[in-house]
């Protein structure tokens, strides 16, 4: 399956010093470090043209990219480093990327969508990738099969040992900012589901559906993203459905949060206390 063009899904990170220097020692490209326009930019000649210039330049930010005075050509790093390297066809780009990730020491690339049937991204408030749930089926009783593996800060992924507060996190964490009204469900899939309900009806600019994932996941903690917010809880109709709205509830009510807990049709407060 082909990954978003991401920097946090091919965890490349071209500022970590000595990154883009070993991109063009392993591309053979003698390099120039300057500035162009306030930010590193590195002057090489364009393998695109003749060029004893050297007139192209080759950014840092983000996935990288060029552009060269001589010729005109403009596109990103992996566009680049395909040409180099002579990688051609319609993955040209995706396996560019992969070599670029490979020389972060992240030489064992691994497709996280693999033998799975959903993936959902945990981002954190500022948009980056901190960890990935994957469903991966259902067990012999039924049971929903999930695993976690959390993003590495020097590239890559773990799978074992999760730190706490990669465990425990809110879905669309880095949405939360922006609405004033959140409505908690249990599981990713709900949280979607709802979402593309609020998408619909064009709801989206100022509610967003979240959720810890499963009926035991709810902390305490997760009160600092939701102040000053209205809440919606909108449990399973189960007994752990029940226990988690109680939890969301609980945590709520302590913290003077507007809270609607729709299977209860209770209005406990509406945002009269904040
Ligand atoms: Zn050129």
């Amino acid at each position: 399956m082909f990954l978003p063009c991401d920097p946090t899904n091919y965890n490349i990170d071209l500022t970590t010093p000595g990154y883009m220097e070993k991109l063009f020692q392993s591309l053979g490209v003698d390099f120039a470090l300057g500035e162009y326009q306030g930010r590193d930019a590195y002057r090489i000649s364009c393998p695109y043209h003749p060029d004893p210039g050297p007139s192209c330049r080759v950014y840092a930010n983000g996935l990288g990219g060029f552009n060269c005075f001589g010729c005109k050509k403009t596109g990103t790093l992996s566009d680049l480093v395909a040409h180099v390297r002579g990688i051609a066809g319609p993955t040209s780009r995706q396996e560019a990327l992969q070599y670029i990730a490979s020389l972060n020491g992240y030489s064992q690339y691994i497709d996280p969508f693999k033998n799975c049937v959903k993936v959902y991204e945990y981002r954190d408030r500022h948009g980056f990738v901190v960890k990935l749930k994957r469903f991966k089926g259902y067990d012999e009783p039924g049971g929903k099969i999930f695993d976690q593996t959390q993003r590495k800060p020097g590239g890559g992924f773990k799978w074992k040992d999760l730190d706490e507060k990669a465990l425990y996190m809110l879905h669309n964490l880095d949405k939360l900012q922006f609405v004033d009204t959140v409505v908690v469900v249990e599981g990713e899939k709900a949280a979607d589901s709802v979402n593309a309900a609020l998408k619909a009806w064009g709801l989206d600019n100022y509610v967003v559906a979240t959720t810890s994932g499963d009926a035991g996941t709810w902390r305490d903690k997760f009160i600092a993203d939701l102040e000053r917010k209205k809440i919606i809880i909108l449990p399973d109709s189960d007994v752990a459905g029940q226990d988690y709205a109680n939890n969301v509830l609980n945590t709520c009510i302590q913290h003077g949060l507007g809270t609607w807990h729709a299977s209860r049709r209770m209005l406990t407060e509406w945002s009269t206390t904040t």
